[in-house]
């Protein structure tokens, strides 16, 4: 499994200097081959029939001018390769995937990197310990200073390429990728083996020990079945003070004239905040993953939440505003601040480590279902109180969940209809419990018209934006 590692850089000023200027190098030929292809496809859709269109390439000399670009003279060539065939493949991509769009613009303000390829870094071990030499003979900064904060990749031996990096508040990292190679898909691969293994030889006690149901809610980050982890007193008390920190750096950078130094000034106090904050959540949800994957258990459970979508802002257009959008937006940031992706993102691959599996089930109702007798009502919950009207069963609501998780899971792995999809998603295809509820087909037949119709649209807005239109 490769792991990825970042490590902290300390260069020299002379040397930042540098690495910037490579960057924005990197950057400019990167925005160089976007406009290109953009004018070059106005162009063939006007002028050219199919078949003639210009391919894509990996060119670059044309940008290189004595008058327009002096600046790309002191770089090395390979740093400039290597941003033009980074484009490249993710244009192929685009080709291949359909989801991709075109690579991108790079926006100011930003951050950048360059890609280094062997030939353009070197790691010595020398007496005075790890060294990284960066550059090439004759064009080179030296040696830069990193904090290697571990050497657990050694093992595995020199990195084939690595990025240094330059963030938005203008710190420099090195980070490259370790381990042992493996397929293309084996993660998907190894859940399903696991999920078949799961399905011949376990039993239902045997799932009962093995299986930790999470949920993640607003009041606790996460819950399991065991018990709560929430985020530390003082991690909260933390981010509360960075909040009013970064609202006062927003109302001041919204008062600075725009194009000014002062508020470019601003803008970096607004960003270091922010980096602040993600760091303090990063190092949090470092800890709750860790926690929960050392336990012994094997197989957790997460709920299939579409978090894009559950932290939309509610705002609308101008024409139609929405409804309530300081209480959603208010509701977004307490989602957001609890780092529900990260946690589940750090467990996939914690447990990978480990030889432990995660999937994922349907989250339909498991909030107002009770975990002792299946009743299933909105009036069980009350705020983080779990009460069921049928039993009066009473317990902390978030807890109830990650039960009803638990439980359901387990029904879906011991029925041998359900399948897995490539999403590590568990789907019945019989009945069983709630979550596979498969809904009837709308009444409304006006509702319905404006759903084909609206779908037809987008598709064929597409193909479109693909292929000019005279080829359809
Ligand atoms: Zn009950």
């Amino acid at each position: 499994m490769l792991l990825g590692i970042k490590f902290k850089a300390k260069p020299t000023p002379s040397q930042a200097a540098i690495l910037s200027s490579w960057m924005g190098g990197a950057k400019f030929v990167w925005n160089a081959k976007c406009d290109e292809d953009k004018y070059l496809r106005s162009y063939a859709q006007k002028y050219l029939t199919i078949g003639t269109y210009p391919k894509p390439d990996q060119t670059y000399s044309q940008y290189r001018s004595k008058e327009f670009s002096p600046f790309l003279k002191s770089i090395p060539s390979q740093i400039l390769r290597n941003s033009v065939s980074n484009w490249f493949d993710s244009y192929q991509k685009f080709f291949k995937i359909t989801e991709r769009g075109r690579p991108k613009r790079k926006k100011r303000g930003s951050g950048l990197s360059i890609h280094l390829t062997r030939e353009l870094f070197e790691i010595k071990n020398t007496e005075e310990g790890l060294k990284l030499f960066i550059g090439t003979k004759k064009n080179n900064i030296g040696f830069l200073d990193v904090n290697w904060h571990t050497r657990k990749w050694r093992q595995y031996g020199n990195p084939n390429s690595i990025r240094i990096k330059k963030s938005k508040i203008g710190k420099f990292s090195v980070s490259f990728c370790y381990g042992p190679s493996e397929k293309k898909n084996q993660e998907k691969e190894e859940r399903k083996h696991w999920f078949k293994h799961i399905q011949k030889n376990y039993t239902k006690d045997e799932l009962e020990k093995e299986v930790v149901g999470i949920d993640r809610g607003i009041h606790l980050t996460v819950a399991t079945n065991h018990g709560k982890y929430p985020f530390k007193e003082k991690t909260l008390k933390n981010l509360k003070k960075y909040e009013k920190r970064m609202r006062k750096a927003q109302k001041c950078l919204s008062k600075k004239q725009k194009g000014s130094k002062r508020r470019q000034k601003q803008k970096l106090k607004v960003a270091r905040v922010h980096n602040k904050k993600a760091n303090i959540r990063d190092n949090e949800c470092h800890h709750i993953s860790k926690k929960l994957v050392t336990q012994e258990q094997k197989i957790f459970v997460f709920e299939a939440l579409p978090i894009k979508n559950q932290t939309k802002s509610s705002k609308g257009t101008q024409e139609n505003p929405g409804k309530n959008v300081r209480a959603k937006s208010g509701l977004n940031r307490s989602i957001l601040n609890m780092a529900w992706g990260k946690i589940e993102i750090q467990l996939k691959y914690k447990a990978r480590l480990r030889n432990k599996v995660v999937y994922k089930i349907n989250p339909a109702y498991t909030s107002q279902e009770c975990a002792n007798c299946g009743h299933t009502h909105s009036n069980n919950r009350d705020g983080i109180h779990f009460s069921c009207g049928m039993c009066n069963h009473k317990d902390h609501a978030d807890l109830n969940a990650a039960k009803v998780i638990k439980k359901r899971a387990i029904n879906y792995l011991l029925d041998s209809g359900t399948e897995l999809s490539d999403k590590g998603v568990l789907r019945p295809t019989k009945d069983i419990g709630h979550g596979n509820h498969i809904r009837p087909p709308r009444r409304n037949p006006k509702r319905q018209d404006w759903k084909t119709l609206s779908k037809g649209k987008k598709c064929q807005k597409r193909e479109e934006s693909r292929f000019p239109s005279y080829i359809l």
